[in-house]
C-alpha cells in the first residue's frame, strides 16, 4: 500500500488516489497553501499517488509568499482580461519583494489604471473562484491560444507533447504552477508601478508594459513594505543628490557620473578614511592603466568569460580592452619582480577605476552605472596563510560595516556553470572559506552557482536603517590566475612556488556605497562624512569681522566649515541650513560679539544654547571619529 510519510513522523496510508489537501486534514495540518512532495512544490488538490515525502507549504516561508505572489500576478492577468479585452500577455513571475507580468495592451495604460485594476482583482478575489490545472496537447493549447502570439511562441518554444494550463473562472493561462487553491487566498496585494519591457528582453522585440506588484501572506507585513518603500522614496539618492548638489548624470555620458564639490568630500572622505585603515592593516596601494593590451584580457580568462560587459578601443591599429576589473594589471606589477617567501602575504590594495557595461535600461543613479571605482585589494600569500588572512579580510569588513552602522549577513557562493579550472581545487576552496566562516562565527547562508568565474567568494550583504540590504564586500579566493600568469615566489626551500590569490573588496563601488550611504542616512551624513559640517550664520554685515574671525579658527582646526553672509532673515538662513542637512548652525550677532561666544544650533535637536569658542572648538574635536572604534 502506497503510504506518505509526513512531518513529524506522520504516516498516511492509502490506496487509490488521494491529495494533499486530504492528507493534510488527517494529519491535521492547517495553513497550508499548496504542498511538497518529494521536494518538488505542487498544488493542494493535485492528484497524488505514488507516495513518498510530503511537506505543507505555508505562506510564512519564502515558497509559499513566492507562490501567493505568482498567483497574483495570473490574477492580475484576468482582471486585466475582463478590463481590456484583447490584451495579450507574455510572462508573469514572482521576483523579488512582488510579481510582475508583461502585457500587450489594446491601448496605451497609466499610472492611473492602477488603482482600477487593483480594484477588479479584489473583487475577483472575493469571488474565491478555484484554481485548475488542465494538461493538454501542445496542438490544443497551440488552439485555446491562438489569438496571443507570445503564448504560441511559448508553447511552441517548450516543445513537448503536452503543457499545462490553469484556469480561473474564465480566464486561463499557460504555467507550469503551482498556484494557490482559489482566488480567494490572495487578499494583501497592491500594484506598484509600469515599466516598458521588450518582449524575452531583446530590443529588436515588440514593447511590452509591465505592471510591477507586490503581495504579503497579512495585512501587517504589506503596510510595513509600503510604508518601507515610501521611506525608500522619501530617500532616494538621486533626489537628495540633486539637492544637495552632490552629483549629476549628463545626457552626453549615460551611465558615468559627475561628481560635484561636495560630492567630493564626501569620496574623498571616505577614500581618507578606506586609506588610513588599509595602511594600518599592512597594504601597500598601487595604480594601473585603465586601457590595457587585448591579450592580457584573452590570458586572463576575461575575454572568454566576460567579454560582453567590456569596452574595446584600438591604439596603432593594436586592439585594447579598457579594464572591467584591476586584477590582471594587478598581476603585472607583482611579476615585475622576483618574490620570497618572506614577502608573503603581499597585500596590495588598488582603488581601481573599472568599465563594465550595462544594458541603459537597468542604469540606476549611483547604484548601477558604467564606470566606477573599486575598492580593490589582492592578497598573494601560501596556501598556509590564507586562513589568517581570510580572518583579517573578515575583521577588516566587520570593522568597517560598524563605522557606518550597518548589520550585514553573509552569503557563499559556490562554482557556477561557466567556471574555469579544476573542480577539486574548487572544492577545496569552497571549503576553506566555509571554515574560517565557521572559525570567525560569521553567520551564512550558501549561494549554490553563484561565484566568479574564477573562484568562490564570500559576499556580504549590508542592512541599512530602514531594512533593505545591499551586497557591498566580497572576498574571493583563486587558484586560477596564479597558473594563467604563471606567479611565483622563491620558498624556503629554494625553489619556485605558486602563491594564492585573494580578491576582495569592501565597499564595493565608492560610487554606489556613497549612494548607499545617501539613503541610509537620508542624506543626514554623520559629521564625519558631512560635506559641510558647519555653517556660520551672521545676523547682519556689521558682525563680519567676528564671524570672519570664527571661521578662521575652525577653518584652521580642519572643520568644513562655510558662512552664510546672504542679505536674508535669519530664519530662512537657518532652514536653509536645515534643509541641507547642516550638522552645526552657529548663529552670530550683536550678544555673541559681544560674549565671545556662538549660539549653536544643531539641524536634530535644534537651539542648544550659546557656547564660547574654547567649549565650541572641543565640542567639534569631541565628535565621532571612525578611528574610535577600534579596539
Ligand atoms: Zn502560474
Ligand atoms: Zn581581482
Amino acid at each position: 500500500m502506497p503510504r506518505y510519510e509526513g512531518p513529524e513522523n506522520k504516516i498516511f496510508e492509502f490506496s487509490g488516489e488521494t491529495t494533499p489537501f486530504e492528507i493534510f486534514k488527517e494529519w491535521n495540518i492547517k495553513g497550508a497553501i499548496a504542498a511538497k512532495i518529494g521536494g518538488r512544490a505542487a498544488d493542494l488538490h493535485s492528484k497524488i499517488t505514488g507516495g513518498g515525502v510530503l511537506e505543507p507549504i505555508t505562506p510564512e516561508t519564502s515558497e509559499g509568499l513566492d507562490l501567493i505572489r505568482h498567483s497574483t500576478s495570473h490574477l492580475m492577468a484576468q482582471a486585466i482580461t475582463r478590463l481590456y479585452p484583447g490584451a495579450k500577455f507574455g510572462v508573469g513571475p514572482s521576483i523579488q519583494d512582488g510579481f510582475y507580468y508583461d502585457v500587450l495592451f489594446p491601448k496605451a495604460i497609466t499610472d492611473d489604471d492602477l488603482p482600477v485594476i487593483e480594484a477588479e482583482m479584489k473583487k475577483l478575489a472575493g469571488e474565491k473562484f478555484r484554481i485548475e490545472r488542465v494538461e493538454m496537447t501542445s496542438p490544443e493549447a497551440l488552439e485555446k491560444f491562438a489569438d496571443d502570439q507570445f503564448k504560441v511562441e511559448l508553447i511552441n518554444d517548450i516543445g513537448a507533447p503536452t503543457v499545462s494550463l490553469y484556469g480561473q473562472g474564465e480566464f486561463w493561462d499557460l504555467c507550469r504552477g503551482p498556484h494557490v487553491p482559489n482566488t480567494g487566498y490572495l487578499k494583501h496585494f497592491r500594484l506598484m508601478s509600469l515599466a516598458g519591457a521588450y518582449w524575452r528582453g531583446n530590443e529588436k522585440n515588440v514593447m511590452l508594459t509591465r505592471i510591477y506588484g507586490t503581495a504579503f501572506a497579512d495585512a501587517e507585513s504589506l503596510a510595513g513594505y509600503l510604508n518601507m518603500m515610501e521611506e525608500a522614496k522619501r530617500r532616494d539618492h538621486r533626489k537628495l543628490g540633486r539637492e544637495l548638489d552632490l552629483f549629476s548624470f549628463q545626457p552626453e555620458g549615460p551611465g558615468f557620473p559627475f561628481f560635484h564639490p561636495k560630492g567630493m568630500v564626501i569620496m574623498n572622505t571616505l577614500v581618507d578614511f578606506w586609506r588610513k585603515e588599509h595602511t594600518k592593516r599592512g597594504y601597500s596601494e598601487i595604480k594601473t592603466p585603465l586601457i590595457l593590451d587585448r591579450e592580457l584580457w584573452q590570458r586572463s580568462g576575461h575575454w572568454d568569460h566576460y567579454r560582453e560587459n567590456m569596452y574595446f578601443t584600438e591604439i596603432d591599429e593594436r586592439p585594447y580592452a579598457i579594464k572591467p576589473m584591476n586584477c590582471p594589471g594587478g598581476i603585472l606589477v607583482y611579476k615585475t619582480s622576483r618574490k620570497s617567501y618572506r614577502e608573503l602575504p603581499l597585500r596590495m590594495a588598488e582603488l581601481g577605476i573599472v568599465h563594465r557595461h550595462e544594458r541603459s535600461g537597468v542604469l540606476h543613479g549611483l547604484m548601477r552605472v558604467r564606470c566606477f571605482t573599486q575598492d580593490d585589494a589582492h592578497i598573494y600569500c601560501t596556501s598556509d596563510q590564507i586562513g589568517a588572512e581570510l580572518k583579517k579580510v573578515i575583521d577588516l569588513d566587520k570593522y568597517v560595516y560598524d563605522v557606518f552602522g550597518f548589520q550585514f549577513s553573509v552569503e557563499l557562493s559556490t562554482r557556477p556553470e561557466n567556471s574555469m579550472g579544476d573542480p577539486e581545487l574548487w572544492t577545496l576552496a569552497e571549503q576553506k572559506l566555509q571554515e574560517i566562516l565557521e572559525e570567525t562565527r560569521t553567520p551564512y547562508r550558501i549561494n549554490p552557482g553563484d561565484g566568479a568565474f574564477y573562484g568562490p567568494k564570500i559576499d556580504f550583504h549590508l542592512r541599512d536603517s530602514i531594512g533593505r540590504t545591499w551586497q557591498c564586500g566580497t572576498v574571493q579566493l583563486d587558484f586560477q590566475l596564479p597558473e594563467k600568469f604563471d606567479m611565483t615566489y622563491i620558498g624556503n626551500d629554494g625553489a619556485e612556488h605558486r602563491p594564492v590569490m585573494l580578491h576582495r573588496t569592501i565597499l564595493g563601488s565608492l560610487e554606489r556605497f556613497m549612494g548607499i550611504l545617501v539613503e541610509h542616512y537620508a542624506g543626514a551624513f554623520p559629521y564625519w562624512i558631512a560635506p559641510v559640517q558647519a555653517r556660520i550664520i551672521q545676523v547682519n554685515p556689521e558682525h563680519e569681522d567676528y564671524a570672519l574671525k570664527i571661521e578662521d579658527i575652525l577653518k584652521n582646526m580642519g572643520v568644513r566649515v562655510e558662512r552664510d553672509s546672504r542679505d536674508e532673515k535669519l530664519g530662512k538662513k537657518i532652514r536653509d541650513a536645515q534643509l541641507e542637512k547642516v550638522p552645526y548652525m552657529l548663529v552670530v550677532g550683536a550678544k555673541e560679539v559681544e560674549s565671545n561666544s556662538v549660539s549653536v544650533r544643531t539641524r536634530t535637536g535644534g537651539d542648544i544654547g550659546s557656547r564660547g569658542i574654547e567649549e565650541l572648538t572641543a565640542m567639534l574635536e569631541s565628535e565621532f571619529k571612525p578611528e574610535a572604534m577600534r579596539q
